[in-house]
């Protein structure tokens, strides 16, 4: 029987009753969760809770094993993830090396058949809100941590969607780029206005970067709110514990 009540279509993203398998291990637990249009949504959790796995079932790299995915009205629980209207940026640039930046940030594109005056155009304003103008015919090689993490950025940026998803974007930089890159992403939400999922095990990103933030544990959401709330009225012990204290 099916007792789900009716999907809220005016949401970016709906997640209902998501539940996913890895063998006999449940690793996300009939899980809820409503995004609104434009909303900054933070995935907090310690290591293994199930943030990757969240992201990815709403990108479409992974088959659920129940529930449903609704994004921008449609659902999506099927579809393929290059029909989904979403941009991943991951936590390795996974940036191809003999191409150039210009390259990486074209070649989804190029895949699409879009034309070339097009694709040309949206990498320029791509690079131009990134401040990346000067890296466009580099090599990822020749490129630092955070200018690999900003082309990253980029790729997602120039498919023109709703919906981002960054899956730990800043853990491998430095502290200092890490708080400088930080806010640029901050930056570019405030530009663009668009719906972003943003998983972290860093409390300070999450408490600086969000407008809510769900805090996991064992592929459970345990609170849901705005950094505020749970940082004075943590709901549970382990939420108190989790922003309490540094990782
Ligand atoms: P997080 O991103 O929060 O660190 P993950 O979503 O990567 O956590 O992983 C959640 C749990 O699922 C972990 O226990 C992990 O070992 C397990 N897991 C992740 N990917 C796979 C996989 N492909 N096959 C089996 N188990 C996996
Ligand atoms: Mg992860």
């Amino acid at each position: 029987m099916n007792t789900m009540t009716a999907v809220n279509t005016e949401s970016s993203i709906s997640i209902r009753d998501l539940t996913l398998n890895f063998g006999a291990v449940q690793v996300l637990k009939r899980m809820d969760l409503e995004v609104a249009p434009g909303e900054f949504i933070v995935l907090l959790g310690p290591s293994g809770c199930g943030k990757s796995t969240l992201l990815n079932c709403i990108a479409g790299l992974l088959d659920i094993t129940d529930g449903q995915i609704w994004i921008k009205g449609k659902n999506v629980t099927w579809a393929e993830p290059s029909e989904r209207g979403i941009g991943m940026v991951f936590q390795s640039y996974a940036l191809y090396p003999q191409m150039t930046v210009r390259g990486n940030m074209s070649f989804g594109l190029k895949n699409q058949k879009m034309p070339q005056a097009e694709i040309d155009a949206r990498v320029a304003r791509a690079a131009e809100i990134l401040q990346i103008q000067p890296l466009l015919d580099r090599k990822p090689g020749a490129l630092s941590g955070g200018q690999r993490q900003r082309v990253a950025i980029g790729r997602a940026l120039v498919r023109d969607v709703d919906v981002f998803l960054f899956d730990e974007p800043l853990s491998n930089l430095d502290a200092k780029l890490r708080s400088e890159l930080r806010v640029e992403i901050k930056r570019l939400h405030n530009k663009l206005n668009n719906t972003m999922v943003y998983v972290t095990h860093d409390q300070i990103e999450a408490l600086t970067l969000a407008d809510r933030i769900a805090v996991m544990r064992g592929g459970v959401i345990q609170q849901l709110d705005e950094p505020q709330t749970i940082y004075n009225r943590p709901a549970n012990l382990f939420v108190a514990g989790f922003i309490g204290s540094p990782s």
